[in-house]
């Protein structure tokens, strides 16, 4: 037997291609079967058991970029497993020039605006007006978003729009409705607000309360105000005689702007970017006994929801 004969009978088995049949055993229903039908069943096989969400179950979620770093995106991607879920289960990304080629901003139900808006520059002012008109929810991702964060240092003279010199968070030109402060926020933060953004919207009843009951802080905290700064702490928490010396502001500081002292936080001033994160982080500070009484149920739906 030639190389080309032994070739088709490796990949043929005893009948050669031209249809004439070679040492079949008769009766032998896998002899019987052509190549074409053996591979389009196992084709078959391959494609059958993914069974496909239906697309108007998802929520429509959009990333805007506006005077920011792209550290809050890197944020969200950083949850690897947990983004793919998302946007397997629960939401279509609709917008976002980082990933992928839609140029204007669309009609969506979540909006994540990352970064400040330099008022100085007409496209990005006019971008934020159109994403607060396009959203049903937009969420400040991030302390530039939130709170200004170190474009509040921005004073411009830069080349080559030395022009560019006011820079302001999004809530001082829009209405904001939950705020994910941070720099970055944590990628579990960004994952649990999507996840609870999906349950208020699609949601049973029990559901909805349960993402309202975690929602509600961030949005209590975008009603709070633009400002923050490493003084938050002392004047909110220390000078109320709440601190209990747990040491997380410290530790969510990315600048390292406040060492704890005899059991206690300080502030190096100079160094604070005002990224609000130490405000946030601190158990003392925002969040509600609502959310803390349920932490296991959040905890169980957010796990339960990020199944792959
Ligand atoms: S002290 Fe640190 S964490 Fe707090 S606002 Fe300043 S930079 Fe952010
Ligand atoms: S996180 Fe809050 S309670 Fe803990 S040390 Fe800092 S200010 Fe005090």
């Amino acid at each position: 037997m030639g190389i080309l004969e032994s070739l088709k009978t490796l990949l043929f088995g005893k009948r050669d291609v031209s249809g004439e049949k070679q040492d079949e055993k008769p009766g032998s229903a896998k002899a019987e079967k052509p190549a074409d039908v053996i591979i389009e069943e196992k084709a078959s096989i391959i494609k059958e058991p993914k069974e496909e969400k239906p697309v108007a179950d998802k929520i429509t979620v959009g990333h805007v970029h506006m005077s920011g770093c792209t550290g809050c995106l890197v944020s969200f991607a950083d949850t690897y497993e947990g983004l793919l879920t998302i946007l397997d289960k629960y939401a279509d990304l609709v917008y976002c020039l980082t990933l992928a080629d839609v140029r204007h901003i669309p009609e969506m139900d979540v909006a994540l605006v990352e970064g400040s808006v330099c008022i100085n520059d007409h496209l990005s002012v006019e971008e934020i007006i159109e994403t607060r008109k396009n959203a049903k929810i937009v969420v400040a991702l991030g302390g530039c978003a939130c709170y200004g964060n170190i474009t509040r240092f921005c004073r411009g003279g830069q080349m080559n729009q030395p022009q560019h010199e006011g820079f302001l968070p999004i809530g001082d030109l829009i209405d904001v409705d939950v705020y994910i402060p941070g720099c970055a926020p944590t990628p579990q933060q960004i994952r649990n607000v999507c996840v609870m953004a999906y349950l208020l919207l699609k949601g049973n009843d029990e559901q909805k309360a349960l993402a309202g009951a975690y929602l509600t802080p961030f949005m209590n905290l975008a009603k709070a105000g633009t400002e923050a700064c490493g003084c938050d702490i002392m004047t909110q928490v220390i000078n109320q005689g709440l601190c209990m010396g747990c040491g997380s502001c410290a530790a969510a500081c990315p600048v390292r702007a406040i060492s704890m002292e005899y059991g206690k936080p300080q502030i190096e001033r100079d160094l604070c970017i005002k990224c609000g994160a130490c405000y946030a982080q601190c158990p003392r500070s925002f969040f509600s006994f609502d959310v803390v009484n349920q932490y296991e149920g959040i905890m169980d739906a957010i796990d339960a929801a990020m199944q792959p």
